[in-house]
């Protein structure tokens, strides 16, 4: 008999890959360019300039049997020197090489932390709206997630809810700032608050509750806003970083963890971590790409167009009566719809070639989710039939 969870998570097609499947039937009639795809993650600008050069250079420079070999499990180690430079000259920290694990992208980090952590019987603490995949991710490792309902207003966090959610059985709290699906980012206010309720649980329960930080939306943040550094208020923070979203680098594989050295029981909780990586068999991140991510550590894609985008689409949406709240950051966006099933409505905007994305699944319903990570010339056609999509339900 076979694993019928994960023959059930081989088989489900998610929402996004139906979508995915429709728009490429859609293209095939009506053209590619009267679709309006906003289903997808990926990002729409290419890399920098350094993450080819780069790569070239090493190609050509490098002993090949170096290059293309294994590299020590928990990352190279000039790797992991560089990103603990790059992190330290950008958040004023302590860091070494020895806090770093390279993965391949957040997943991996998210998955290594995750089962380096939890017992079967453990509850780890997610807030709507969500990545779907922390669901798969938590229960892999035999915890259960509890969900947090959404704060909609600013899409912050419930605190009330919050606090009554955590028990002795809370190990760790997943949280994900700039966040996909809202674009919210956290406050330094909320950042406090939520490091004074984990520190006051900590206590209560006489255990370490852990703060896993998924930030590789970290760069993509609007004008005038700040992504506080989240270990430098809660000393039990792990960070799961990637390049794939930064870098436009999603199909290269590479980020990093983050264990500080002021974690409690910092070697323990870097070996556990190292420990689920060799058991869910990663061996050793991309070596190429590592040491391509720490050469262009302190790079970004211009990623200027996702600001241009943003600010383009709340702007018209909110002219046609929806409500919008104003992302901070990624490029992402999660009006509400104008019904409450927003399945129907996602269902709805199909018939106007519009391919949006259900809050339900982001545990968030009477939302969608917008992916705005695509070429403004595609939101400008768009707007005709986002307004269709809106008289239709006046
Ligand atoms: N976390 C969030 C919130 C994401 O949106 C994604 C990808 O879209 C990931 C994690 C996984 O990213 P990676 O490509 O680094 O594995």
């Amino acid at each position: 008999m076979l694993n019928e969870r994960m023959v059930a998570l081989g088989t489900q097609r998610s929402v996004i890959r139906e979508l995915f499947e429709f728009g490429k039937k859609r293209a095939a009639e009506i053209g590619a360019e009267n679709v309006f795809d906003f289903s997808i993650g990926n990002p729409s600008v290419p890399s920098p300039d350094c993450v080819n050069e780069t790569a070239i250079r090493l190609i050509q420079e490098m002993d090949p049997v170096v290059l293309h070999g294994y590299t020590s499990a928990q990352g190279d180690l000039g790797v992991r020197m560089m990103m603990a430079d790059s992190a330290n000259k950008r958040f004023q920290t302590n860091f070494h090489a020895d806090n770093f694990y390279v993965t391949v992208g957040a997943a991996a980090g998210l998955c290594c932390c995750l089962n380096g952590i939890c017992n079967p019987g453990d509850e780890v603490i997610v807030f709507a709206p969500y990545f779907p995949e922390y669901k798969v991710f938590i229960e892999g490792t035999g915890a259960t997630m509890k969900l947090i309902p959404a704060d909609i207003e600013a899409f912050q966090i419930d605190f009330e809810a919050f606090e009554a959610a955590i028990n002795e059985k809370t190990k760790a709290v997943i949280v994900n700032s700039p966040n996909n699906p809202s674009g919210a980012v956290y406050s330094e206010e909320t950042v406090k608050k939520l490091a004074a309720v984990l520190d006051e649980a900590s206590s209560k329960y006489h255990q370490p509750i852990y703060l896993i930080t998924d930030e590789p939306y970290r760069e993509i943040v609007f004008s005038g806003y700040n992504v506080p550094f989240i270990p430098k208020y809660y000393k039990n923070t792990l960070v799961c970083y990637s390049w794939s979203k930064s870098l436009s680098l999603p199909g290269e594989r590479l980020g990093y963890v983050i264990v500080p050295d002021e974690a409690e029981d910092s070697k323990l909780v870097y070996a556990a971590v190292a420990g689920a990586g060799r058991s869910l068999g990663y061996v050793c991140a991309p070596g190429l790409f590592q040491r391509v991510c720490a050469e262009c550590a302190n790079e970004t894609a211009d990623i200027s167009v996702y600001e241009t985008n943003k600010t383009l689409l709340t702007k018209s949406l909110r002219e046609m009566g929806y409500h919008v709240v104003e992302p901070q950051g990624t490029f992402y966006m999660f009006p509400r719809t104008l019904i409450n099933d927003d399945i129907a409505f996602c269902e709805k905007a199909k018939d106007f070639n519009l391919l949006i994305v259900p809050g339900t699944g982001f545990g968030c319903s009477g939302h969608t989710r917008i992916s705005y990570c695509v070429p403004t010339s595609r939101i400008e056609k768009s707007l005709d039939a986002f307004d269709k999509l809106a008289k239709f339900y006046r």
